[in-house]
């Protein structure tokens, strides 16, 4: 059947076939951080399903380039710059490690790029520019440049196409200013936002004088610079969708006449305990807050990971718990597989030929289905409990073994809870590796030949590969 997603243009369930003409790249832009703050778990459980999208296209043997910017200059951060008495740098710099270091907690793989918007002012302009030139912006009394609805429209094309909008409330030649507005205030939005005295040193020069972009612009000048015109997926929370998907579509496809994405994918909120995660409520949590709470990276992508990506996920501390538990379930399982699976799976890792196991196949057939990651993770437990039954019968052999660990591992590739089933050799075989190696190196071959002997004693053969010496357990 083949990867089937919800395309949000569509409002329908679309087989997912790229752009490109030999149908192995795939390029996809995820909206990243506005770093104005540390990232709370709702960005993460968005940032968490990008992820998995990357993971699983690259499980399904597509050349993925994932692009996720950093928004390091808007209306916030400028707030907080003001605030905080700081340079621009100086106040994103903090939230951007900040970022970085949690994606690496949370296990997520690093975007191909990330780049920052304060780096593509010269694309910004240059994309405000061609829409002036296409009469599909203009400059304002007040010295910014918006976006003109009524132009755009009026050339053949479609605003509000990932949401039902009704333009008999549209308010022609009103302007919003905000990057931030509800569907009631749709009006023409700002592209580039003229110089007022609370930017502070926050500016740039332009051929409208000094400013700065507004937020939707950036996105649609650095995904286009990184993937192109036309590209294949574009990612983000549901709140995203208006305006600011919206107008990345409107100034895209109005400065270049093409189609700009072919599928919007929209994660569903994360709530917690029931309620809209907010700071006076007492339920806001960044990743940190769990961190301390003694929770890992790991249990946390678990949860975070553990509900379809268009369902309202709701976020509790006991589903933390459950997480702990349902990792240990599978860490278990994995543990006595490795006993029984050791020798084998050191020479199928050598060998690298393991076909599909049952397991394997039903959960890629799950994600194929829209990412049904619950029907998945189904499939995960059924084999765990399939698994310690014949483990307990002692009906595995050591081949059965070390093929449903290597199937494991091709199954963590995506999941990412990083149960890994890589056995290494032991301590003293990697040192009598070592060295043999820095013989070889001093070019004492006498003494390299005897080390492989002995290597070969303890039961040890060593492969010289491409990528350097692999040991394989005879
Ligand atoms: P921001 O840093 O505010 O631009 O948000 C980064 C990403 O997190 C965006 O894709 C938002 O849609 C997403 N996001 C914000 N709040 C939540 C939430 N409660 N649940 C899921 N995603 C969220
Ligand atoms: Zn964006």
């Amino acid at each position: 059947m083949g990867l089937q997603l919800f395309n949000t243009l569509s409002r329908s369930i679309q087989a997912f076939t790229p752009l490109d003409p030999t149908g192995k790249k795939v390029g996809m832009y995820c909206c990243g951080p506005t770093v104005y703050d540390f990232a709370h778990i709702g960005n993460w459980r968005t940032f968490v399903f990008a992820d998995l999208v990357r993971r699983y296209l690259e499980f399904q043997g597509y050349a993925v380039t994932h692009v996720m910017n950093i928004t390091d200059v808007e209306d916030k951060i400028i707030k907080g710059v003001r605030e905080t008495k700081t340079t621009l740098r100086e106040f994103t710099g903090k939230y951007e490690a900040a970022f970085l270091e949690d994606l690496k907690t949370l296990n997520c793989v690093r975007p191909h790029q990330m780049p920052h918007a304060t780096e593509h002012i010269a694309e910004i302009i240059s994309l405000i520019e061609k829409l002036v030139a296409r009469g599909m912006a203009y400059q304002a009394a007040d010295g910014s440049v918006y976006f003109s609805i009524e132009k755009y429209r009026g050339c053949g094309c479609t605003y509000g196409r990932l949401l039902k909008l009704n333009f008999d409330e549209l308010r022609v030649g009103e302007r919003v200013a905000s990057d931030e507005y509800d569907k009631e205030s749709l009006a023409d939005f700002a592209l580039w936002k003229a110089r007022v005295p609370e930017d502070g040193g926050v500016f740039w020069t332009s051929p409208w004088g000094e400013g700065r972009p507004g937020w939707h612009i950036e996105c649609s000048a650095m995904s286009m610079k990184m993937l192109g015109e036309s590209f294949d997926l574009h990612l983000g929370g549901e709140d995203l969708k208006f305006p600011h998907h919206e107008d990345e579509i409107a100034q895209s496809e109005g400065a270049t006449g093409k189609p700009f994405v072919k599928y919007w994918l929209h994660g569903a909120f994360l709530i917690v305990e029931g309620k809209k995660m907010s700071k006076s409520l007492g339920n806001f949590f960044t990743l940190r807050d769990l961190l301390a709470k003694g929770f890992t990276g790991r249990e946390i992508r678990y949860l975070l990971l553990s509900a379809h990506y268009r369902e309202t996920f709701n976020f509790t501390l006991e589903g933390l718990q459950g997480a702990r538990a349902a990792l240990a379930r599978i860490d278990e399982c994995l543990g006595k597989l490795r006993e029984v699976g050791r020798d084998a799976l050191l020479r199928v890792q050598a060998d690298q030929q393991v076909g599909p196991t049952r397991c394997l196949q039903q959960f890629s057939a799950a994600l194929d289905d829209d990412l049904n990651i619950s029907a998945a993770w189904g499939e995960v437990f059924k084999w765990v409990t399939e698994t310690n039954r014949r483990l307990a019968a002692d009906s595995l052999s050591a081949n059965d073994a070390a093929a449903e660990l290597t199937a494991w591992d091709k199954i963590d590739s995506v999941l990412g809870v990083g149960a890994s089933a890589k056995i290494e050799a032991p301590a003293e075989i990697a040192a009598l590796l070592e060295a043999r190696q820095a013989a070889r190196k001093a070019k004492d071959f006498k003494k390299s030949d005897a080390i492989r002997d002995e290597l070969k004693e303890k039961g040890w053969a060593i492969e010289d590969t491409a990528k350097g010496p692999k040991l394989k357990k005879l």
